[in-house]
């Protein structure tokens, strides 16, 4: 990476360093932390910053408050469990620019610690306003961004706040998620495999065209698997599928081919009855599921769904699974909230972690598809699981992240 990381900053002692992290946690009704991946992943940088002496200001934002003040949505929670986490005192302050938060920072010490308000309780975050940028900048000397999760926002928090802070770095997260979703795939271990899945074609082509020339093979499963079949002609009955995402589903496919890279589509499938019920009160219908059975066929008949991926199929993936060397997953290859169509997404999570057991390097990257390797008692056997869904995508469509461009070059 050619930009500057907090390890090569020197004399920090005293300095304030204003860290944007992603405290992006989920909270419950009482508003207890019910996963804290994200706080622990940022105690390296936050420890290297203290031990140096450095004065250290974090923020973050957390859920969409669009703009308001929303107490449910307060970042407090997190500083108190950073302090028992740092085995420190936190300090916590109720907005994250003005008056009070200059008075708590020129109060600080060096290796004080002091976590600011939920930036989105401000409108011009997410707006990146260059005069709440400033503001959020004149507190500190030095800008560190290990918020992954965010880096593909241009927010005040992310990006804007470099315009006005000569020395902004890397911090070890973010370096971490840029080593394993950027260098270990620009010349990836072989044979290398992209397994994807999830609702939507859409939300993948990108990845599919960017990883086309680096990766050996392909997987595909969940409902963006309907939209590929449909356009090779497969009758998919009323699977979730993407119609106006048929022509690009079609051009994909030809260029898979005409590049020779494996592409594995489902041949059989989990199917249940899409049953729509009418909610009193509300447009939409809701939609549900029953009777889930196995199809004997690669076809799936009007007023049947693919629901997950059916067991000739679970076969052939894990067995392309086995034998690759690097594997990324981002997406699951079913419904696998409902217990019944979770097979296929545990089946491969299982898979992946038994081959990185064997030496393969597995990536996973996505919300659903960490959700699905933790809910599979998998999470601690494969190499690497990504803190950001929708920055992993974005990363991995070879776009450039916003909060990692606008950081310091390296001299
Ligand atoms: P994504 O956010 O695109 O990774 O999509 C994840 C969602 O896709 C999960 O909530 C799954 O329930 C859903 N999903 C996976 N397979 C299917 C399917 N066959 N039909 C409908 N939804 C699906």
């Amino acid at each position: 990476m050619n930009k500057l990381s907090i390890a090569d900053l020197k004399d920090l002692r005293g300095k304030r360093v204003l860290v944007r992290a992603d405290y992006n946690v989920p909270l419950d009704e009482k508003a207890a932390i019910t996963d804290e991946t994200r706080i622990k992943e940022t105690l390296p940088t936050i420890h290297f910053l203290t031990e140096r002496g450095a004065i250290v200001i974090l923020c973050s934002h957390l859920g969409r408050p669009d703009g308001k003040r929303v107490e449910s949505m307060s970042l407090k929670p997190v500083a108190v469990r950073l302090a028992e986490l740092l085995n420190q005192p936190v300090g916590f302050a109720n907005d994250c620019v003005g008056e009070d938060v200059r008075k708590k920072v020129a109060a600080m010490k060096a290796g004080d610690v002091l976590l600011l308000e939920n930036t989105r309780f401000h409108a011009e975050e997410e707006d990146n306003d260059p005069k709440f940028s400033e503001q959020l900048a004149g507190i500190a000397d030095v800008f560190v961004n290990d918020a992954f999760g965010t880096a593909h926002r241009a927010h005040a928090s992310t990006a804007g706040v470099c315009k006005f802070i000569k020395i902004c770095a890397a911090g070890f997260l973010l370096q971490k998620e840029l080593k394993y979703l950027g260098e270990e795939l620009a010349s990836p271990d072989r044979p290398c495999l992209v397994i994807l899945g999830g609702a939507k074609v859409s939300d993948k082509i990108g990845v599919i065209t960017n990883l086309m020339g680096k990766t050996d093979a392909f997987i595909i499963g969940g409902a963006m698997a309907y939209t590929f079949l449909k356009a090779q002609g497969v009758a998919v009955g009323s699977s979730l599928v993407e119609e106006d995402k048929l022509g690009i589903a079609k051009e994909t496919l030809a260029k898979v081919q005409a590049t020779g890279v494996k592409f594995l589509l489902p041949t059989d499938h989990v199917i249940a009855q899409k049953v729509e019920t009418p909610v009193p009160g509300q447009k939409k219908p809701k939609i549900e599921f029953k009777n889930p059975q196995q199809s004997t066929d690669a076809t799936i008949e009007v007023g049947y769904c693919g629901v997950d991926i059916g067991p000739k199929t679970i076969a052939r993936y894990c067995a392309e699974i086995a034998q690759s060397k690097t594997i990324v997953w981002n997406g699951p290859m079913g419904i696998f909230e409902t217990p019944e169509y979770a097979a296929g997404t545990f089946e491969v999570a299982r898979a992946v972690a038994a081959a990185t057991q064997a030496g393969a390097k597995s990536i996973i990257g996505g919300g659903d598809s960490v959700k699905a390797v933790k809910k599979a008692k998998v999470g601690d056997k494969v190499t690497f699981i990504s803190t950001g869904g929708g920055a992993s995508l974005e990363f991995l469509e070879g776009r450039e992240l916003p909060g990692v461009a606008a950081l310091t070059d390296k001299a």
